[in-house]
This record gives structure tokens, C-alpha cells and sequence, in this order.
């Protein structure tokens, strides 16, 4: 069995790209940019894309280099060496320090594991036994979240330094190792899985907010491919007529990739 992958990233309209994919041997993953508040340092100088493309970056390597380690510790890593990368002109006991939300899919001999931080999502297609979707949505769940209603709805950063990366609060990959263990982590034997699809929240708000089904989002995909469904993200934000009732932006960055498990060695003869 081998693995082919198919993807696409696209900023919003009128802003840099904060999401990032990357994909090797064996392993794909997702992150989106979280953090700066506007007014808000964040306790660090670097812009937020040289944040995702250092976590990015060490994840790869992590993911090639250390091929048996847990998930978990490999984001720790990350986290460790992102950490180490700002160096001292940075605070990083900031609780809104610039990081990600991210997810990571790895694809072994006999299973495959994922681990989602923050609101990327992993959307496992099982076949005939339905998809397995692994969301994290404790920032939606926060208890008596104060929302503040401006040109849309957010929470003040005020609000997000109590409770971001802690313990009742929600996490992202920024400078505090231990959100590894706090991760949505699982496997799944790989001969169950026929595709898996890592995205931003920039897509997921297909099935979120616009009525979609994963089995939609998939067989467009199918047909159409990867940029097929951030134009469907875009047509959807633009047909919205209230996209005030939303926590977040209009539009958002979005990005997809997908794996599909080819079954390489089948002849006309096999029966299996
Ligand atoms: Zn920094």
C-alpha cells in the first residue's frame, strides 16, 4: 500500500496566508496561525507565519527523523525547539504568545495515528463504516466565556490569556510544551482507512456552519480536487447573509490536504 496526497492552502481575501501544510513520508499535517490580538504583542517580535513555518519546520523533522516516537513527543519537541528559535527577545511566559492550532496525521505499517490541537480537525473516511472526526472544539466550550460583539463575535484577549494553554481552559502549539499532552490523540488499524483529510477551521466550517456532510466535502474532492473545496468555503462565506452570528472572521485562511490509500500491489487476479 502506498499513500498519495493532494492539497491546497489559501489566504482570505486581503491578508497573508497564516495557514500551512506540509507533507513527507508517511505523514501529513495542518497548522493555522493563532494569536495576535490587535493592540497585543503576544510578548514576541516575529511575525505569526515565522511562528507556523518554525513549529512546521520542526515537526517535519521530528516526524522523518524520530519515525517511532509518540506523537505527543514529537510536539513537544517542536514546541521546545520553536521555543528556543525566539530567543531573547521574547517573552515567552506571554499567555498570548503567537503559536498554532494544528493537526497531524502519521501512517504506519499497520495503523494510522493522528494528534489535533486547537480547531484543525482530522476527518478519517472508514468506507462502509462511516468517518471518524476528530475535532477540538474546547475553545467553542469554554464555560461562561464573556464574547464581546464587535464587526464580529470574539473573546477579549483579556479573557483568552486566563484560560489559553490552561488546564479547563483550550491549547495551542505556542511555548508551552505540556499542550502536547493535552492534544486529541488516537489510532486506527490502517487497512480500515480508505482517506483522511487534515484542514484548517478555514474548511471545516463547510460542515459547521453551511450544512455540508464530510461525505460531501469528500466526493467533491473525488471529482473536483483539493481547490474545488476552499472555492465551495468561499461561495458559502459569500452567500452567508449574517456572518456576524460566527466566533471569528468572514472569511478565514483555508487549508486541506488528503490522503488516499492506494492499494499498489492489486492484480485482476486477487480475491482479497
Ligand atoms: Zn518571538
Amino acid at each position: 500500500m502506498h499513500i498519495t496526497y493532494t492539497a491546497a492552502t489559501t489566504a482570505a481575501p486581503g491578508s497573508s496566508n497564516e495557514d500551512h501544510f506540509a507533507v513527507g513520508d508517511g505523514w501529513a499535517l495542518v497548522l493555522d496561525g493563532a494569536g495576535r490580538y490587535p493592540g497585543e504583542s503576544g510578548g514576541c517580535v516575529h511575525p505569526v507565519t515565522w511562528v507556523v513555518a518554525r513549529l512546521s519546520s520542526h515537526l517535519s523533522s521530528h516526524l522523518t527523523e524520530q519515525p517511532g516516537q509518540p506523537l505527543t513527543a514529537i510536539v513537544r519537541s517542536a514546541i521546545e525547539a520553536t521555543a528556543a528559535d525566539h530567543g531573547p527577545t521574547c517573552d515567552l511566559s506571554d499567555p498570548l504568545s503567537p503559536g498554532a492550532t494544528g493537526a497531524i496525521v502519521r501512517f504506519c505499517d499497520d495503523r494510522i495515528d493522528w494528534l489535533v490541537v486547537g480547531d484543525c480537525a482530522v476527518v478519517i473516511d472508514r468506507g462502509p463504516d462511516g468517518y471518524t472526526t476528530v475535532i477540538d472544539d474546547r475553545v467553542d466550550r469554554l464555560p461562561n466565556a464573556p464574547i464581546v460583539e464587535g464587526q464580529v463575535r470574539t473573546y477579549s484577549p483579556a479573557y483568552v490569556a486566563t484560560v489559553r494553554n490552561q488546564p479547563a481552559g483550550f491549547w495551542v502549539l505556542s511555548t508551552i510544551p505540556a499542550a502536547a499532552d493535552q492534544a486529541l490523540v488516537g489510532t486506527l488499524p490502517r487497512q480500515t482507512v480508505d482517506q483522511v483529510l487534515l484542514c484548517s477551521d478555514g474548511i471545516s466550517r463547510l460542515t459547521e456552519r453551511y450544512g455540508w456532510s464530510w461525505q460531501d466535502v469528500f466526493a467533491l474532492h473525488g471529482t473536483a480536487g483539493p481547490e474545488s473545496i476552499i472555492r465551495a468555503v468561499r461561495e458559502a462565506e459569500r452567500d452567508d447573509p449574517d456572518p456576524r452570528r460566527w466566533r471569528g472572521k468572514r472569511h478565514d485562511d483555508a487549508t486541506l490536504v488528503v490522503a488516499r490509500m492506494m492499494l499498489a500491489t492489486a492484480t485482476a487476479g486477487d480475491e482479497a
